[in-house]
């Protein structure tokens, strides 16, 4: 019999003189034996007293911004265009569009981003009475869409005379014909004031596909799309401006004189946040930028680095940045550590730039190494906001670039931005931004990346999901309902750590099968 009494258990638990497991604190202290990667422990499991479906990950990108979902697409010519921006903040997150390209061509893919859903479109695309059914059909296949309302002078701000839609051009062989014989003038409008759930209900009970809005003289405002309010229904998660309810976007640029203009461009484009692209952030040339945006687009936030050192931190955070990048060597397509000898695991990295900055209200970004659920439970877990990912999400359809074949395996490229091949495609565009990785005067290129292939992976709407339920399973594990009390708990000692061992990590991974297939969800 023993003389501890099983109905009161939990009680004896104040006899022991320290809590199991290791604060994040004794972690880190104790990993003398060098910095610590995400493999090299694992978090404790705690009470779950609610479902998983119950947990935020709502997640601070900047200062400013808040993020449904604490995942960021990287700015490398694989992985970010406007494909990918469009899915990532549909889906919670947000995508930097890579700069490995004119100026011109990235504030396009701003525009896309921006255009493709909207609250009020204030700037709508407008034509005149003597446009032809030619004109609108080459609109379409220009703009992407192809109902255009039709004002007295062609403009925003003329008399709303008729809409043309699709729908009006859809049996009319004569292309020839004037517009203004064959649009709708029969027409529903709403007066400029109104909000945009009224407008909405408007647009559901009319059963038309879009509301202009007009002045007291009948002059047209604005428009508002049905397929606007459909998109908004379909993902409640998108991240999005509160008043226009455009997506959000971010672009990377670099740091030399340049890429003022360039920012010019994609500022005039409607970008909400921009990411300085350099691999060591403690740059004067970063920090001068920093202050130059600051002070001439005082609205933009702005995510500087990277950074693994609280004094590298420190720098930036005085110039101004609203965020902050996480990481040097750790992405899988990396080589810096072994070439430049710079550098810092990335567990050790995040703990201590996001010890440093939180405490200013910086949230930072765990950029690189990501290779599972669990790297971002942990990065998180760790002090990190967000997290930016390469290799995780190239592969799929979103990415530029085409699938091939090779061994059997349907695969798409995936390169650093600091390989070779990158880098010559950035000396050979002579309005490419200069890569962050080499400078114009360099005669010889030294590369900091590999290019290779990944598999596959299908479509990110289903992938970034995948994410979404499995980071809420995972905070659910350690019982936590939300990323706020992940930093709260963590940073108060209640959330417990464990090293892993070489023999641990074997453990934790599949073992003794003659084979096995890995798949990771449906
Ligand atoms: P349409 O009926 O063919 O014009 O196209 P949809 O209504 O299906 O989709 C148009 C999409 O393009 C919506 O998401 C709009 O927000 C977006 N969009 C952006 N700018 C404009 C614009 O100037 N005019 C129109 N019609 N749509 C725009
Ligand atoms: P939300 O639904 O959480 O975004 O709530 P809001 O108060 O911001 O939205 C007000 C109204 O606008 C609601 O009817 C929303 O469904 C609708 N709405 C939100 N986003 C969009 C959008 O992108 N386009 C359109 N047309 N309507 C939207
Ligand atoms: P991944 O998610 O694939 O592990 O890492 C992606 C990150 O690696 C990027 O966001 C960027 O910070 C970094 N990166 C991209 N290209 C290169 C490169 O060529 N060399 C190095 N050192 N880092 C790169």
């Amino acid at each position: 019999m023993s003389q501890f009494d099983c109905a009161k258990a939990t009680s004896y638990l104040k006899d022991y003189p320290k809590k199991d497991g290791l604060s994040v604190q004794q972690l880190i202290d104790s990993s003398n034996f060098g910095g610590l990667t995400y493999n090299d422990f694992l978090i404790l499991p705690g009470l779950i007293n609610f479902p998983a479906s119950q947990v935020s990950i709502e997640a601070k990108l900047t200062k400013k911004i808040t993020l449904k979902a604490p995942f960021v697409s990287s700015p490398m010519d694989t992985v970010t265009e406007s494909e990918m921006a469009i899915h990532m903040a549909l889906l919670g997150g947000i995508g930097i569009l890579h700069h490995n390209c004119t100026p011109e061509e990235q504030a396009e893919m701003v525009k896309k981003v921006k255009k493709y859903e909207n609250g009020f479109i204030n700037d709508p695309i407008v034509i005149g009475p003597d446009f032809t059914v030619a004109d609108v059909r080459k609109m379409k296949k220009d703009l992407g869409f192809s109902s255009y309302p039709v004002t007295v002078d062609g403009k925003v701000g003329g008399k709303l005379v008729g809409i043309i839609t699709s729908r009006d051009i859809q049996f009319i062989d004569d292309d020839s014909l004037k517009v203004e014989t064959v649009m709708t003038k029969d027409l529903i409008t709403a007066k400029k004031g109104i909000s945009l759930s009224e407008g909405n209900e408007l647009l559901r009970s009319s059963k038309k596909g879009k509301l202009p809005i007009v002045d007291d003289n009948g002059n047209l405002v604005s428009l508002i799309s049905l397929t606007d309010l459909l998109k908004n229904q379909e993902y409640p998660n998108a991240s999005k401006s509160f008043d226009s309810k455009q997506l959000l976007c971010g672009a990377a640029i670099g740091t030399i004189d340049s890429d003022r203009v360039r920012l010019e461009k994609l500022v005039d484009a409607g970008l909400d946040v921009v990411v300085i692209d350099s691999s060591n952030g403690s740059s004067v040339f970063q920090l001068d930028m920093i202050k130059w945006i600051k002070s001439t687009y005082p609205h933009l936030q702005v995510i500087a680095g990277n950074v693994v050192t609280r004094e590298q931190a420190a720098l930036l955070i005085e110039a101004g940045a609203d965020g902050l990048r996480i990481g040097m060597g750790s992405g899988s397509i990396c080589i810096t550590q072994e070439v430049m000898a710079c550098g810092r695991p990335q567990g050790t990295a995040v703990y201590n730039v996001t010890e440093f900055a939180n405490k200013f209200g910086v949230p930072c970004m765990a950029d690189g190494g990501i290779g599972n659920i669990g790297h971002i439970t942990k990065a998180l877990a760790l002090g990190a906001s967000t997290v930016m990912m390469g290799g995780l999400l190239a592969g799929t359809s979103e990415t530029p670039g085409d699938y091939f074949y090779r061994d059997g395996k349907r695969l798409k490229v995936y390169r650093g931005m600091g390989s070779i091949d990158a880098m010559q495609q950035t000396a050979t565009n002579a309005n490419a931004s200069t890569s962050r990785y080499f400078s114009e005067s360099d005669k010889v290129l030294v590369a900091q990346g590999v290019s290779g292939s990944v598999v596959d992976k299908g479509s990110i709407t289903k992938f970034v999901p995948y994410l979404y339920n499995g980071l809420q399973h995972s905070l659910q594990d350690i019982g936590v309902k939300s990323l706020d009390e992940l930093r709260k708990n963590t940073d108060n000692g209640d959330v417990r750590f464990e090293f892993r061992t070489a023999s641990a990590q074997l453990e934790g991974g599949v073992h003794g099968l003659h084979s096995y297939e890995k798949r990771l969800h449906n």
